[in-house]
């Protein structure tokens, strides 16, 4: 990734919305029993915006043939 790729705080802001509205969702961890260390997924390829906002550990990509609940960071596995 270029230094000079930066995620713009109208997008984060934007993804912040579509996919914090969905963290009361997020499953609980198997391994620590909660799911405050864990993160949305994105399938797919993502779009430079988002490969930055995952880059910042708001969002685990998970690439495009897995789909997952979610991302544990604490335990660095998907659930
Ligand atoms: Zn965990």
């Amino acid at each position: 990734m270029a230094d000079n790729m930066k995620l713009s705080d109208d997008k984060r802001k934007e993804f912040d919305e579509y996919y914090k509205k969905n963290r009361d969702k997020l499953p609980a961890c198997p391994t620590c029993q909660t799911n405050n260390d864990v993160i949305p997924t994105a399938r797919g390829k993502p779009s430079t915006e988002l490969l930055l906002y995952a880059e910042e550990g708001n969002v685990k990509l998970s690439g495009c043939t897995q789909s997952y609940n979610g991302w544990c960071k604490k335990c660095e596995k998907f659930i």
